[in-house]
């Protein structure tokens, strides 16, 4: 029998071009979805530029223009380089764009109805130099758990520890390099641990995660209750404002999962099928690439989002690692730090293709 399923990966961040490891998941999930039409089955392969949030807010303002105009020239060259390396989507939407924002208003209704959000001041990270908060990606310190340097504001990549950007030992901000201040205001949080039991249900059950990945969360998260969820920040921001609380704009991390049903919204508009078939019927699976430094946004907040609002949970997310060059990571520094534009500048695609399949 022919399944129905939707895929996709993650959305890549607007505010930078493709490289090498970015398409080791666009081009395995490529072979997956064609591996699934040449079955016959019905396989829609949905993503879409994550377009929000403080970064591409600043980078608009130094270049002196919209951030409309400069997600449409980076959506572009996204698209320009999956589709030198043969990757076909379905649909490549935007997180800007109108569907992602009626699906925003209805996940955040179900979650309004359903006495999930909470207001509490927030005492942050403020850029004085470019007068705004900042991003928990924003901000780089040492880790306060491990001590590891040159860490992200939300969580290690040496040990795994998430925490609050105002935790970190030394910060500095990678906007301007200034030394950032804390500075309170009012955000709206939605509270998880009230979807504890489903949580821990649905990420243990063996069938949508990985095991290593299922052990992950039970050690990390779900061995205490769950914290509240920061999904808003005060203007300035580039987003979408909240419907019923002007001045605040959803977090990049709400409007971007939900991202893939814009995206999913989008194709089926143009192609006169119902949304409900794909993210609201039994009969479709749907199963989400990612990176592994993502996994808690997916397999946590997601399927909470996904559970209060209707949604069809993921069947599976599959999670993978990243890509090492010489047994370490890419970097500008040692010049191993390879884009895609400069990779179909000089070989052949096919030949990246076949290695990562
Ligand atoms: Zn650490």
């Amino acid at each position: 029998m022919s399944r129905r399923i939707l895929v996709t990966a993650a959305l890549p961040y607007a505010n930078g071009h493709i490289h090498l490891g970015h398409l080791v998941e666009y081009i395995q999930t490529d072979i997956w979805v064609r591996f699934q039409k040449l079955r016959g089955n019905t396989c829609r392969y949905f993503c879409a530029d994550d377009t929000h949030g403080t970064a591409i807010m600043i980078r608009a303002r130094q270049e002196n223009r919209s951030e409309e105009e400069l997600i449409a020239e980076m959506k572009e060259a996204h698209l320009a380089d999956f589709t030198g390396f043969q990757i076909e989507f379905d649909n490549y939407g935007s997180t800007n764009s109108p569907e992602n924002l009626e699906a925003c208003k209805i996940i955040w209704k179900a979650l309004r109805a359903a006495g999930l959000v909470s207001e509490k001041d927030v005492t942050q990270l403020f850029d004085p130099e470019a007068g705004t908060f900042l991003a928990d990606r924003f901000v780089k310190g040492t880790c306060p758990k491990c001590g590891a340097v040159d860490q992200y504001g939300d969580n290690c990549e040496k040990c795994g520890a998430t925490y609050s950007p105002g935790e970190l030992i030394d910060p500095v901000s990678t906007l301007t390099g200034a030394k950032p201040e804390e500075r309170t205001a009012s955000h709206l949080f939605v509270n998880i641990e009230k979807l504890h039991d489903f949580l821990e249900e649905w990420t243990q059950s063996g069938e949508h995660l990985q095991k290593e990945v299922a052990n992950y969360l039970k050690g990390h998260f779900l061995g205490e209750p769950l914290r509240d969820w920061d999904i808003s920040r005060p203007a300035p921001y580039f987003g979408f404002e909240i419907p019923d609380a002007p001045g605040h704009y959803w977090y990049v991390w709400f409007d971007a999962p939900i991202g893939y049903i814009g995206s999913t919204w989008q194709w089926c508009k143009e192609n006169n099928e119902g949304l409900s078939k794909y993210w609201q019927s039994s009969d479709t699976e749907i199963h989400h690439f990612i990176g592994k430094d993502i996994t808690y946004f997916h397999t946590l907040f997601w399927p909470a989002m996904l559970k209060v609002a209707g949604f069809n949970l993921p069947t599976k997310v599959h999670i993978h690692g990243f890509l090492n060059v010489d047994g370490g990571k890419m970097s500008k520094s040692r010049g191993t730090f390879i884009m895609a534009r400069t990779y179909l500048n000089h070989l052949d695609p096919a030949c990246l293709r076949y290695y990562f399949a």
